[in-house]
């Protein structure tokens, strides 16, 4: 299985950047990742002006995949990810919800043993996922410090071991990236972090040539959720609903009314983040109830 090390990393995604590595589809794909702050934080009591800030958010890639083309989808089944034993987090006066509480920055270690992360003194369950993973955007760069169609930094706690993501491509080879693990966080990621960790991830790529998206699309054992961001999170929000309801429209052939109502009575709109540059917010469909239809959402 290819493997490609966290040096070969970069801070946008964008079509200008050289593929690291090739895969076709259907390959098996291991990605090392650094943390979000490249390994730069070690210590509570690291100054914040000793970290070099243009090395944020760093991501493992770009990868291309043989055959894909701008129009098809990049189905991506993550099927591990084992992170290092030793997270950090940050609070901070220029990020998260409650930035105004504070007057800099400061930072937690987080020891992470046995499924379990240690954070303010509490045990935190691990539940490893993936902060950033994308393809190269249509037009300009992209910050891996920013989510968009193209996935980027969704921070979706949802894009973890087991789920499949549903990515569109826009350029030749997709150009697959991923990095920022988080050991665990929460809906929202409101200090700005969540439990940011090394780590690896090991995928699965196939290209879906059935399949058309405007935005990307998580699939778990229990949902299927359609991904969006904006400068909002209302505009996100309705956003990911009427994704929702369009597949729900186009691959059940339900009406317009029937998707309304039946995602008014059975779906979830969730938050994923409200601390990126845009906010990302998510519709989450069961998956026993677009089973009833005997067909697949995606
Ligand atoms: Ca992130
Ligand atoms: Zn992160």
């Amino acid at each position: 299985m290819i493997r490609v090390t966290s040096d070969n990393s970069i801070f946008s995604l964008s079509t200008e950047a050289a593929p690291v590595a090739r895969i076709s589809s259907g390959d098996g794909l291991v990605l090392e990742t650094a943390d979000c702050f490249s390994g730069q934080v070690r210590s509570p009591d690291d100054a914040p002006s000793s970290v070099d800030w243009s090395h944020i958010n760093p991501a493992t890639g770009p990868v291309y995949v043989e055959g894909a083309e701008p129009g098809d989808v990049l189905s991506v089944f993550i099927e591990r990810i084992e992170v290092a034993p030793r997270g950090v987090m940050a609070v901070s006066a220029s990020f998260g919800v409650l930035r105004e509480r504070f007057a800099g920055m400061s930072f937690q270690i987080v020891p992470i043993a046995e499924g379990a992360a240690r954070v303010s003194g509490a045990d935190v369950p691990v539940r490893p996922m993936i902060g950033v993973i994308g393809v190269a955007p249509a037009g300009d760069p992209v910050p891996c410090g920013s989510p968009g169609a193209h996935g980027g930094n969704m921070d979706t706690r949802l894009i973890g071991e087991g789920a499949t993501l549903y990515l569109p491509v826009f350029a030749p080879g997709g150009l697959l990236s991923a990095g920022d693990l988080h050991a665990a966080m929460g809906d929202g990621e409101i200090c700005g972090t969540g439990i940011e960790v090394a780590g690896t991830v090991t995928l699965r790529v196939d290209v879906r040539r059935d399949l058309r998206l405007e935005n990307p699309i998580v699939e778990t054992a229990e949902v299927v959720a359609t991904i969006a961001s904006a400068a909002t999170l209302d505009e996100a929000a309705d956003l990911a609903t009427r994704d929702m309801a369009d597949l729900l429209i186009s691959r059940l052939e339900l009406s317009a009314a029937d998707a309304t109502m039946l995602m008014s009575a059975a779906g979830q709109l969730q938050v994923s983040q409200v601390v990126d540059p845009l906010k990302t917010a998510r519709f989450a469909l069961p998956k026993a109830i677009i089973a009833h239809y005997g067909r697949a959402l995606v």
